[in-house]
């Protein structure tokens, strides 16, 4: 074991600077570094040096891990953490370990390779802070792999009742059925089952559990953590297909691309997909297996007396993108030429994004919807009440109405997203119908 307090803190000024970390890590954290490369970064990892020994040759930035997509193009960009799991630990320098903790007190702390602050001190006030000059930031690399990670799982994931702090190396026992919060002082109580060593696969001692022993451990969420079991990957487009937004010529961009991408939408087999149009009125398309690999249109007139969850269809109105691929590539080939000489200037986003709420609401999902112009059909009409140049900036910028915001909240409680893609030239009102992705 090496004895800490015998290194030198710093070089001596006589002698060439030293790049090396200032104390040598522990064993423990070395370990973590073996651990082999992941398996898709499709080339082996070349290190270059972080501190080249020739003080004139210019430091340059290591490249990015070259990451291979599942269609096997090669995006230097985006990393999927959940599958690299070494990305930053190959480029960042080794942390440094503190002298004064024994191992065993190192692993009580969160492994550095997971978690690193840029201090060793967290300064007590903002001004101490400020004074200092230093930057003061942590890096956490989620998902990391770790040769010796703890993974806890098939039991009740121990937290403290009052703050919901997890249970910690920090922590007290004040006997075999209750423990100390590190946090608020609570004396939560103890499960029976914290009372078994998983290692030994006896019961007894509870400062046995990894929970207890280490800064760093895995926990499988159980099912109290979901809100119920995992939903197909669902995706509705409204699309506003009124006069303004064919003339923008989106359509069939949008159209193109996303047949070109339908392969690489997330999900798994039993991904759903479904479209919604609007002008004054809603168009609704069959894409199922009944339409013999084509598609039905179905026109909604009279939004303002419709029924807030008005379906023309029980079903068919979102499929399995796997079963009907070549129905959605032809609908996606067919839409623009529909809506070509579309003179419909009118929008009704409002009652699109209230049947988005009804055909989405089981499963939950994503919606995205792309719009051109200001809705003025209700539900959900705005006024374009800034649309008259008076020559003066507008001073109200607030949502002129909450009926966006209660969408937003009802799709956060049915557990879906909006996206919301705007390609006006005129005012929209942006600052009521933002409040639709507001939550
Ligand atoms: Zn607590």
């Amino acid at each position: 074991m090496t004895n800490y307090q015998s290194q030198p803190m710093h070089s001596a000024s006589s002698t060439p600077p030293q790049h090396r970390p200032l104390y040598p890590p522990s064993t423990a954290y070395n370990s973590y570094q073996s651990a082999p490369p992941p398996p898709l970064l499709s080339q082996p990892y070349n290190p270059t040096p972080m501190f080249p020994s020739q003080s004139t040759q210019p430091y340059t930035t290591p490249p990015m891990p070259v990451v291979q997509d599942k269609t096997g193009t090669y995006n230097s960009e985006m990393i999927d953490l959940l599958k690299a799991k070494s990305v930053v630990s190959n480029y960042a320098e080794e942390a440094p370990t503190s002298p004064l903790l024994s191992d065993e007190n190192q692993q009580m702390n969160a492994s550095p390779d997971v978690m690193r602050s840029t201090l060793n001190v967290i300064p007590q006030t903002k001004e101490l802070l400020n004074k200092s000059r230093l930057p003061f930031g942590i890096l956490i690399h989620p998902f990391k792999d770790l040769e010796s990670l703890s993974v806890i799982q098939g039991m009740k994931i121990v937290r403290c009742d009052s703050c919901k702090s997890y249970i910690n190396p920090f922590i007290s026992f004040i006997d075999n059925t209750r423990w100390r919060c590190s946090i608020c002082s609570r004396v939560n109580d103890l499960p029976q089952e914290f009372l078994f060593d998983p290692v030994t696969k006896t019961y007894g001692d509870p400062s046995r559990r990894p929970e207890v022993r280490f800064g760093t451990v895995e926990y499988t969420a159980t099912a109290d953590y979901m809100a119920r079991p995992p939903q197909p990957a669902m995706y509705l487009f409204l699309l506003d297909v009124s006069h303004n937004a064919i003339e923008t010529g989106y359509l069939q961009s949008f159209c193109d691309v996303l047949s070109e991408s339908l392969s690489v939408l997330p999900g798994d087999a039993r991904t759903q997909i479904g479209f919604l149009t609007y002008d004054s009125r809603l168009h609704f398309y069959d894409l199922s297996e009944r339409q013999n690999g084509t598609f039905r249109m179905m026109i909604a007139p009279d939004l303002e007396n419709i029924d807030n969850d008005f379906l023309p269809l029980p079903d068919g109105l979102m499929v399995t993108l796997g079963e009907n691929r070549t129905t959605v590539e032809t609908f996606l080939n067919e839409l623009p030429k529909v809506f070509k000489e579309n003179n419909e200037t009118d929008s009704a986003l409002g009652a699109a994004l209230q049947i988005a709420l009804k055909l989405l609401g089981p499963t939950g999902g994503r919606v995205t919807v792309v719009q051109t112009r200001i809705p003025n059909v209700n539900p959900g009409s705005l006024q374009a009440q800034h649309s008259q140049d008076s020559g003066k900036e507008p001073v109200n910028v607030a949502p002129t109405s909450d009926y966006y915001k209660k969408m937003s909240l009802d799709y956060a409680s049915q557990q879906i997203a909006c996206d919301l893609f705007l390609l006006n030239s005129h005012y929209v009102d942006l600052a009521t119908l933002s409040k639709i992705i507001g939550h």
